[in-house]
């Protein structure tokens, strides 16, 4: 069967159309794929339908869609805003209704969550989480989001956790106020790609080895791991996203963790413990797409 996705990211819309097998959670393939910059909302949804619509002319009409949307979003499958973005720092994507579109467009049944929950279901089923029930995946690049698979299940609740908006404890000489326009100092407003930017008004990129953003980079990330630990009991802690993926970063934040959770965890006593309890995940920058496509995969097969 083929299957649509699209990680619809604040940056860009990362849209695939892949062919996968019925009766079964095997990795699918992709066959084309597409990014689309995020603009207003009317200009990229329908750049992201164009490409599905063209590439389906040559692999055939895909049988359902599944959407990992940046948020805040509704997920409630009762409400009647079910499938939009809610209250995002971003005024054009205000009530968006992404899911909807996609759905009377295309015609097809549409499988919709959070960016960071598809990618979290991805690692799951094809990644650095396999046969794990209980992890967090998060993401640390523009912002800080997390999902959350707890008992073999994803977690929504009330809406879905919002795992970079948690409160931190300072580091000391830490003045920076933070960015976040609802909490500023929150783990994003203090952590996130732009946050270290405006910190140390430099590119994060342009930042070397060695330099004191990354070790405060690591130690924030690692605070907020040990609330993640303390709070959800996760057998493992993923952590990607532009930001994340640098090279020695969550070695780093693994080694701090240690010190942050002060020896109360004896499961992650053993240093090497602590280096597998919070690493990268496996599917990189493509867990968000291929994340997307398992959301749609278990629409289709349920
Ligand atoms: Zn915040």
């Amino acid at each position: 069967m083929i299957i649509a996705a699209i990680e619809a990211g604040g940056t860009k819309f990362v849209c695939g159309l892949f062919e996968a097998d019925s009766g079964g959670y095997a990795k699918p393939s992709l066959l084309a794929r597409e990014s689309v910059k995020t603009t207003s909302p009317a200009e990229t949804l329908a750049a992201a339908l164009a490409f599905l619509k063209k590439s389906a002319e040559s692999s055939g009409s895909p049988d359902c869609l599944g959407i990992g949307c940046f948020g805040p979003v509704d997920l409630k499958p009762s409400s009647p805003t079910w499938g939009r973005v809610t209250a995002t720092p971003k005024p054009q994507w205000r009530d968006a209704d992404v899911a909807g579109y996609f759905r009377s467009e295309l015609g097809v049944p549409v499988a919709f969550d959070t960016d960071v929950n598809a990618a979290a279901y991805g690692e799951y089923l094809w990644g650095a989480a396999r046969g794990l029930k209980d992890f967090v995946y998060l993401t640390v690049g523009t912002g800080i989001g997390g999902g959350v698979f707890s008992g073999g299940a994803l977690i929504h609740g009330m809406s879905h956790p919002e795992l970079g908006h948690l409160r931190l404890a300072r580091e000391a000489g830490d003045d920076y106020p933070g960015r976040c326009p609802f909490h500023g100092g929150c783990l994003e407003g203090l952590a996130s790609g732009p946050a270290i930017g405006e910190r140390w008004k430099a590119d994060p990129a342009s930042l070397p080895p060695g330099h004191p953003a990354w070790e405060l980079e690591a130690r924030y990330l690692a605070r907020a791991a040990a609330a993640y630990a303390l709070v959800l009991s996760p057998e493992r802690i993923l952590i990607g996203g532009g930001v994340g993926m640098r090279p020695g970063l969550v070695e780093r934040s693994a080694e701090l963790l240690g010190e942050e959770l002060a020896g109360y965890l004896p499961a992650l006593a053993a240093p090497e413990r602590l280096a597998d309890f919070l690493s990268r995940p496996a599917l990189g920058s493509e867990a968000g797409l291929y994340g997307s496509a398992a959301l749609a995969l278990r629409l289709c097969e349920d």
